[in-house]
């Protein structure tokens, strides 16, 4: 079907104009008609599946982008929605790293697994650990977590949150896991930093804080 321009078949949106989201004034907005990217499709009952995001084709383009990252680079990071990895390193291009994210961006057995084969079957050898500020794994503790679970649910989760109070410190413990691993084979250019996410900056963290540094050198 076609609303205010664009086709719409089966949950698919595609736009004829190339924006993702359509005006809903001016000339060729759809108005009541336009289609809302988390709208049931058919209003009050619509099934899951129709109700699905429409965000699908419109952005997709064919690449020949190879299978193997082009900078070589795995990074670990939260899924925490403010930390924006195509802005990470002064800009993360469409194929050139693997972005490895979880709670916390920390570094679990299934961390460990996405490592293990993106050095051995993506190629690649750098790993950047990136944890930030404000991380909701500062805001509890791995055991009132597993007590809050265990009371509600009746089960007590055989994983940790992994929580952290600092920052640095959860930066330094990821760096110590991979270097731990027997997994993963390149280990040479493993680096830590905490993104704040007030100001955008990226902070390197040093695997061991320097005590006393001389001044002036
Ligand atoms: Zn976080």
């Amino acid at each position: 079907m076609t609303i205010g321009g664009s086709s719409y078949d089966d949950g698919w949106w595609t736009p004829s104009t190339g924006s993702l989201f359509p005006s809903t004034h001016g000339e060729g907005g759809g108005g009541a008609d336009t289609p809302s990217l988390f709208a049931p499709v058919d209003g009050e009952g619509a099934s899951l599946g129709r109700n699905r995001p429409v965000l699908g084709r419109a952005g997709w383009r064919a690449t020949d982008l190879s299978r193997f990252p082009r900078l070589g680079w795995a990074i670990v990071t939260c899924m925490d929605s403010r930390v924006d990895t195509t802005e990470l390193f002064g800009g993360i291009g469409h194929g050139d790293a693997h972005v490895i994210r979880n709670a916390g961006g920390v570094v679990t057995d299934d961390t460990v697994r996405s490592l293990a084969i993106s050095q051995r079957l993506g190629r690649t050898s750098s790993i950047f650990l990136v944890h930030h500020t404000d991380c909701a794994l500062t805001t509890i503790t791995d055991r009132e977590f597993a007590d809050q679970l265990a009371r509600e649910t009746g089960s007590r989760p055989a994983w940790n949150a992994e929580a952290f109070t600092d920052g640095d410190w959860a930066v330094r413990r990821s760096m110590e896991k991979v270097e731990a691993s027997p997994f993963i084979p390149r280990k040479h250019a493993i680096r830590g930093f905490v993104y704040d996410v007030t100001s955008g900056d990226l902070r390197e963290v040093r695997r061991r804080p320097v005590a006393h540094a001389p001044r002036g050198r």
